[in-house]
């Protein structure tokens, strides 16, 4: 973008193009999430008529096709930065000072210099660790474990536990907290532990493991509480750490925050006016569209004469575990915090598409609407593609929509989505 706009442009990777998201984070997630869920999908078309044998899967299959499109897609962002005449230094850069960077034994200067580093996987200082892996490697496992421990409560241990159970490994899922996905709506940490119990996944809450050792049976896991679980496979999802270490930020003046993100004002610039910062590697809300999003609004601060605040409001987010979980806007905890007195709407029911199936997955909705001006702050869904119900959704509470132009929309029948537009009963007490 900013080449576009006339700026003359370098960047340096030491990796892959596309970056986390691209090579071990959204892509690639979204594929093996696919892939787990065919599981069920063999169960369903059982009650639909279909006769469908036994499955077999076969992860060998799935890795390297899953591969060949990352490939692909590396391929295509490096052609988009070369016809945008981006010129590609393919190393590890550091910054030297306020206007200069050094990329493999070189100096380049520039009017300005563009932190975008992202974040990296933390583990545990525990005895054993090296015995654990993080999403890092998840995506590269030669075979699939027998038994997988899952350890973290956020979307990222959600989404792999999922995927492993899904693929046929039996799964536990640890978190030290009560209650999954802290920040996001509380009823929703609640259910989505119920629906990922009720399909077999163990869910162990309360405790952190304190070692690993290996044993010849696997691994073994000694928790703080003294409780002790066998597995094969330890992975750790708790936590990220931007990615600022050693790279000359503190010594060109980039003020950092205690856990190493890059400090910016409401148009990404740190501390230093030529040095300006994007992405994971600030810590704000790490999720790829907001990067991008960050992304275009600088370029057009700093190259098309049009500065642009970030806006981080009503970002909608999705968790591809099984079930999926989506959401736009405000938790009930925090509307309440914002506005005080609130409308709660909700449903629970069981999707058409199993009423013929001895499946039992409860799709769960919420509307948040703030009561004093009827609008609709929050939106909430459990449930299956509830990222693409949701994406639509978004764009009317971002639009400040009230729960009267909810209700006066016309629902899509018979669909999922419809129930957004037909919640009637206040949820309230
Ligand atoms: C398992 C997982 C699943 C995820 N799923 C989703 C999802 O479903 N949806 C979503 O929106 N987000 C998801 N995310 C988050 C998303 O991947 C990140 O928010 C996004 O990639 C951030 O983009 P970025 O450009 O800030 O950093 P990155 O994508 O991390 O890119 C940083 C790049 O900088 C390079 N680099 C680092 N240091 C240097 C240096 N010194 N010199 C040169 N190059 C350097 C790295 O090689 C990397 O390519 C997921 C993340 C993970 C880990």
């Amino acid at each position: 973008m900013s080449a576009a706009y006339g700026a003359r442009v370098a960047i340096a990777e030491s990796g892959r193009f596309g970056g986390t998201c691209v090579n071990v984070g959204c892509i690639p997630k979204k594929l093996f999430s696919y892939a787990a869920h065919f599981r069920e999908d063999f169960e369903v078309a059982k009650g639909f008529g279909w006769t469908v044998g036994e499955p077999h899967f076969d992860w060998p299959t799935l890795l390297a096709n899953k591969d060949r499109e990352i490939a692909r897609l590396n391929g295509v962002y490096e052609r988009v930065l070369t016809q945008a005449r981006v010129e590609i230094l393919r190393a590890r850069a550091t910054i030297l000072d306020k206007h200069s960077v050094q990329v493999n034994g070189k100096t380049i200067t520039a009017k300005h210099i563009l932190v975008a580093t992202g974040s990296w996987p933390v583990l545990p200082q525990i005895p054993g660790r090296e015995l654990a892996i993080t999403s890092n490697e998840a995506f590269h496992l030669e075979r699939l474990p027998a038994r997988a421990l899952v350890v973290g409560g956020g979307y990222i241990a959600l989404e792999f536990a999922s995927i492993f159970h899904g693929l046929g490994v039996k799964t536990t899922l640890s978190y030290r907290g009560k209650r999954l996905l802290r920040g996001f709506d509380g009823e929703l940490g609640e259910r989505i532990g119920e629906e990922m119990a009720a399909k077999g996944m163990t869910l162990h809450f309360g405790a952190e493991p304190a070692s690993i050792e290996k044993n010849s049976d696997g691994l073994k896991i000694i928790y703080s509480d003294g409780s002790r679980r066998e597995t094969d496979l330890v992975m750790f999802a708790t936590g990220r750490k931007p990615n600022t270490a050693n790279l000359g930020l503190e010594a060109a003046g980039v003020k950092l925050a205690a856990d190493g993100a890059v400090i910016v004002d409401p148009y990404s610039k740190s501390s230093v006016d030529s040095i300006h910062a994007i992405g994971d590697v600030t810590n704000r809300i790490n999720l790829t569209p907001v990067a991008t999003a960050e992304a275009m609004w600088l370029a057009r601060t700093l190259f098309h004469d049009q500065p642009t605040p970030v806006d981080h409001e009503n970002v909608p987010t999705a968790v591809f575990a099984n079930p999926n979980l989506a959401t736009v806007g405000l938790s009930e905890e925090k509307a309440r915090e914002r506005y005080g007195a609130l409308d709660l709407y909700k449903a629970s029911f069981r999707a058409l598409k199993l009423t013929l199936t001895d499946q039992h997955e409860r799709t769960f909705m919420k509307l948040v609407v703030d009561r004093a001006s009827q609008r609709v702050v929050g939106a909430h869904m459990i449930g299956p593609d509830a990222g693409e119900v949701i994406q639509g959704v978004a764009i009317a509470v971002k639009l400040g929509a009230t729960k009267a132009q909810f209700d006066s929309t016309i629902g899509i029948h018979p669909t999922i989505a419809e129930e957004f537009v037909t919640l009637r009963e206040k949820a309230n007490a």
